[in-house]
């Protein structure tokens, strides 16, 4: 059977690496964006040139019925879907937590955390063989930072990451006899343009120690462990949580 996988911000950053990588391993990909429609196009274009099929489709992740044309749009262009990579997430600026605007918490909460639970919730209903699907497998992209707590630079962030990483230990207990793996990664410092958006794009380099290997790592670093836990080599691996961050 042919597999359709969603990854939501695929545009850009690790979702645009994963994509890229799922093609090269034979997924057909639908890919989420919110903003940035080019980024998006060439991600695509990068997906097709491996040889799969590839749709670009606009969502904001903390918007259900949004979420909903996502997978319906994928669904008809590419067919029924067999996993879910969902990596859609922001931080805010960096800052003291009571410095954090209420505001910014809560935006943060709304794409990282009920965005992943909405895309979680709709993929569930397409794969679970309780609800008429064939089974499939979900990757939830958190961070290090949910352990780490990252004191003085996004705490809220850190704790939507912690979020995740529960959603997937519970959500891999609740599908595991309907067919469905659920497993965690999460990347440390990875270059991409997140730290920019955040107001520091030299974050990455300025590990200062923090980061064992003393460098920061690639997106492709993150996008084979992803391709790992999709494929059927992790087939006996559910509610794993793979930290991906250079030994931090
Ligand atoms: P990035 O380069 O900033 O890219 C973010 C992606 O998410 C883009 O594709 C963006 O779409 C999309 N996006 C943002 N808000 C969205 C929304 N409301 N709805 C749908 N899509 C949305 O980020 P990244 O560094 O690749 O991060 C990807 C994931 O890894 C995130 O969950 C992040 O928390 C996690 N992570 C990253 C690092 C790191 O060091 N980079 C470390 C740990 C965890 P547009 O292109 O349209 O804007």
């Amino acid at each position: 059977m042919g597999q359709v996988t969603v990854v939501t911000g695929g545009s850009r950053g690790i979702g645009a690496a994963v994509a890229v990588r799922l093609a090269r391993a034979g997924h057909d990909i639908g890919i989420g964006y919110v903003r940035d429609r080019e980024a998006a196009e060439r991600t695509a274009e990068a997906v097709r040139a491996e040889g799969t099929a590839c749709v670009a489709v606009q969502v904001d992740t903390g918007v259900e019925a949004e979420v909903d044309a996502l997978f319906d749009a994928v669904k008809k262009e590419l067919g029924p879907i067999t996993g879910l990579v969902n990596n859609a997430g922001v931080t805010g600026p960096l800052g003291r937590f009571t410095e954090t605007p209420v505001a910014e918490m809560r935006r943060v909460v709304d794409i990282n955390v009920m965005g992943a639970m909405m895309c979680a919730r709709r993929a569930a209903l397409e794969l679970s063989t309780r609800h008429g699907g064939q089974g499939g497998a979900m990757v939830n992209i958190s961070s290090a930072g949910a352990t780490i707590g990252s004191p003085g630079a996004y705490v809220h962030y850190a704790a939507s990451k912690a979020a995740i990483d529960a959603l997937t230990l519970g959500l891999a207990k609740e599908l595991a006899p309907e067919g469905i793996r659920v497993n965690s990664v999460q990347p440390g410092m990875i270059v991409t343009d997140i730290h920019a958006t955040m107001g520091d794009p030299e974050r990455p380099w300025r590990t200062g120690g923090r980061v064992p290997m003393g460098r920061p790592g690639e997106t492709d670093e993150v996008a084979g462990a992803v391709a790992w836990l999709l494929s059927p080599e992790a087939s006996y691996t559910t509610g794993a949580v793979l930290r991906v961050a250079g030994g931090m």
